[in-house]
């Protein structure tokens, strides 16, 4: 399977969304105007938005077709809680995606979880019964590779230390960048003997922090020193609290590795996937998509209905993964999506219901 790499038209998106410094990540401004004239349109309640909301105004799905389906011609859906959790398919998914297709409605699919490249994710999609055409899938392991294209990474002749697994490796072995940790560090320890120290390759010139299922202290100061003594940059393809290993309990995420390093080196990562601009930013280019058409539809406030609110999507968050209704509707949540839903079945009022072949 062949995947090119958008690089003309990541360079000048790339360098106008500012991705280089965590600064860049704070939340934008609200696009307002749009948001509240589509929902005048969809005659609903005049709601606020994400940090001055009151979260009792959220609007449960009801009529998918005013609400939802006649203001969305593009579907950008969260994996892992949306479609699958962990790998357990999500019963109705594959007819409600053929019905979303037989109305002509695009989609992608994006997921925070670095662990498998884009063509590793291919071969989950096929496991599970879902015939998902590449181009429509995007990883943060991509993600990362994408941003390293972005920032013209090869030409410094500098390699990349990975903490994470063989999906930033597949993503980076096809952009031809050189690395060295991830699985092959995964059974290392330092020496910490008397007068013990880790020798580091002077060559690295950045640290990509995936989700590492093999994390260990040998990692974390191989990172340490190529960040603080090597002036490596700190580039984290996530930073999710929790994440979906099994269907049987939330596990700790990529925050959790990303984390050790921002401790041990007071630096803010870049970060690539979501909430970051970049791959909403790269959609609406390449495709030149209308992004008050395009709808985030994920299970996790922080990132995907962020990711949403902040680069002016539409917003549907789904009950089916790591967010319940009680926290969504809590005075202590700040984050509004425009809808929520049990699951993304009920796109269509009547659900589960196959497809007429
Ligand atoms: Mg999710």
């Amino acid at each position: 399977m062949k995947f090119s790499l958008p690089s003309a038209a990541l360079s000048t998106m790339w360098l106008a969304s500012g991705l280089k410094t965590a600064a860049a990540f704070a939340p934008r401004s609200r696009t307002i105007v749009s948001r509240a004239g589509a929902i005048a349109s969809a005659n609903l309640a005049p709601r606020t938005f994400a940090t001055q909301t009151n979260m009792a105004n959220v609007l449960k799905l009801s009529e998918p077709q005013s609400e939802l389906l006649d203001q969305v011609d593009v579907f950008i859906f969260d994996c892992d809680g949306v479609i699958w959790r962990g790998d357990s398919l999500i019963d109705g998914i594959p007819e409600t995606l053929e019905k979303l297709r037989k109305l002509g409605k695009k989609m992608f699919f994006v997921t925070n979880n670095s662990t498998k490249s884009r063509a590793g994710y291919k071969k989950k999609f096929d496991s599970l019964g879902l015939d998902i055409p590449p181009e429509e899938i995007f990883s943060s392991s991509f993600a990362a590779a994408a941003y390293l294209e972005q920032t013209k990474f090869k030409e410094t002749g500098k390699k990349i230390y990975v903490i994470g697994e063989v999906g930033i490796c597949e993503e980076l072995d096809l952009i031809g960048v050189p690395y060295i940790g991830g699985p092959a560090d995964s059974d290392k320890t330092p020496d910490m003997g008397p007068g013990g120290k880790l020798i580091v390759d002077e060559d690295v010139g950045g640290v990509i922090v995936g989700f590492d299922r093999n994390v260990n202290y040998y990692k974390i100061q191989y990172a340490q020193l190529c960040i603080n003594e090597g002036g490596a940059e700190f580039i984290a393809t996530n930073l999710d609290a929790v994440t979906h290993l099994t269907d049987a309990q939330e596990w700790a995420g990529n925050g959790s590795m990303v984390g050790a390093i921002k401790g041990c080196t007071g630096q803010e990562p870049t970060v690539v996937g979501k909430p970051s601009p970049l791959m909403i930013d790269y959609l609406a280019e390449k495709l030149g998509l209308d992004k008050g058409r395009i709808c985030m539809v994920g299970d996790r406030l922080d990132t995907d209905v962020l990711f949403g609110t902040d680069n002016g999507l539409k917003s549907v968050l789904v009950l089916s993964g790591v967010t319940t209704e009680e926290k969504l509707l809590s005075p202590e949540n700040t984050i509004t999506p425009d809808l929520y839903a049990d699951t993304i079945n009920d796109f269509f009022l009547e659900v589960p219901a196959k497809v007429e072949s």
